[in-house]
């Protein structure tokens, strides 16, 4: 941790995992495809065993390589943690931080804006497994005390959740955890690193979606659980447990996405504040869903928390018809249609939060939207929309009335 806050972590991104004077010279730490590690004696090869839980340590191809092992003290830095478990996606990582503190008769709080696959995992698989799920409203803080059992074992938190982006308070939530003697995981896929340490403000463990923001080219699969060291082995094991295991190649490219991370981050994040700027003032926008916004409900946690805003933002229409807005997403041309942002390039997608949750209410004037600003110039992003709107209004005209509905950069901020 005292490292990281010497040096900064743009530079840590160019420097941390790669020890060229190992690996023939090469700037990059290389790729090692392997399943057999070889050894000189037996004994080695027992030792080898002995240690495999240990940080930095692999007996077998499963267990991790260097490549794994750069990869995971590079993200463990960046968050101030001890050590990394690589894995081989983000719902992996979801999947390790949960069965790590699984027990049958015990209780978890998730918020309800949660990823979905998170809830279906609480839904079905650990049901199954005894463990009891209360959904609970993401906004609710020092509240979070009252939904508290005698067996709750985990508070799960997202912040912000990633198709509504409500931002969490996360040190009312830990503080109130830590009294009940309950641990804290944290998804900080939208921030990363860079823009959110939840290290620092308590929690114990963080987990990403590298597939994301650090992988950043939409190309490859992974996940990272990030934990102090209290809870280090407990992770390391439950992912041996489950074979987890990041491909060679994904860990490779996740290590070389980070090396671009910074200035990635800062492109995406002056995309989406000129794209909601420019969809504030639009008549056919009701609400945006952007913390890094003045006007947003989450907006003072989130400047006091976070360090700054990703490329991934929300924002809901005033009522249309559904043919109108699928002619305004199905004919952009600069916006993909796909779910999993992070990557260089624009995505847009029709969202229905509504229907996934059960804790909140989600009643949105009109249809709810996604976009990822991605890295393409800004200027081209707004025409693309702005043909968008031509389209919506040619089959909703009442949507484009001209400013009728004159309230809306209010919410914009
Ligand atoms: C995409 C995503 C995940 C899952 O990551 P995958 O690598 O797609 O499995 C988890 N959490 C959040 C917030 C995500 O956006």
């Amino acid at each position: 941790m005292k490292k990281a806050a010497a040096r900064r972590p743009e530079t840590l991104l160019s420097h941390l995992g790669r020890d060229p004077a190992s690996h023939f010279g090469t700037v990059n730490t290389p790729v090692y495809h392997a399943s057999t590690l070889l050894h000189e004696t037996m004994e080695d090869f027992q030792e080898a065993g002995r240690h495999r839980m240990d940080k930095g340590k692999s007996s077998y191809g499963r267990t991790g390589t260097p490549t794994t092992f750069a990869f995971e003290d590079t993200v463990a830095t960046l968050e101030g943690g001890y050590g990394g478990v690589a894995v081989s996606s983000g719902l992996q990582a979801v999947a390790v931080a949960m069965m790590a503190f699984a027990e049958a008769g015990k209780h978890f709080l998730v918020p309800d804006s949660v990823y979905f696959p998170a809830r279906k995992i609480c839904h079905d698989l650990l049901r199954r497994l005894g463990v009891e799920t209360t959904f609970y409203d993401p906004t609710i803080g020092a509240g979070i005390a009252e939904l508290m059992r005698e067996n709750t074992a985990l508070v799960y938190m997202e912040s912000p959740g990633s198709l509504t982006f409500e931002v969490q308070d996360v040190p009312a939530i830990v503080a109130a955890a830590k009294a009940a003697g309950v641990v804290t995981v944290i998804d900080n896929t939208w921030a990363t690193p860079l823009y959110y340490r939840p290290l620092e403000h308590g929690v114990d463990v963080v987990l990403h979606a590298a597939t994301k923001y650090m992988v950043g080219h939409s190309d490859a699969m992974l996940g990272v659980v990030v934990s102090g060291e209290a809870h280090y082995e407990r992770l390391r094991r439950t992912s041996q447990y489950l074979g987890c295991a990041a491909a060679p190649d994904d860990v490779y490219l996740g290590l070389r996405g980070l090396r671009t991370l910074a200035v990635r981050l800062e492109r995406h994040q002056a995309n989406a504040l000129a794209l909601t700027g420019w969809l504030g003032r639009r008549p056919e926008v009701d609400r945006l869903l952007y913390p890094a916004l003045p006007g947003d409900p989450g907006h003072a946690l989130w400047k006091r928390d976070f360090t700054g805003a990703s490329g991934l933002f929300g924002f809901t229409l005033q009522p249309c018809s559904r043919e109108a807005v699928m002619a305004f997403i199905d004919g952009l041309e600069l916006y993909g249609i796909g779910a999993s942002w992070g990557g260089y390039e624009s995505l847009i997608l029709l969202t229905d939060p509504a229907s996934m949750r059960t804790a909140t209410r989600w009643e949105p004037a009109g249809p709810t939207l996604r976009i990822h600003a991605g890295l393409e110039h800004a200027d081209d992003l707004i025409a693309d929309l702005e043909a968008g709107f031509a389209r919506l209004a040619q089959l909703d005209p009442k949507i484009g009335g001209g400013g009728i509905h004159g309230g809306k950069s209010a919410h914009a901020g």
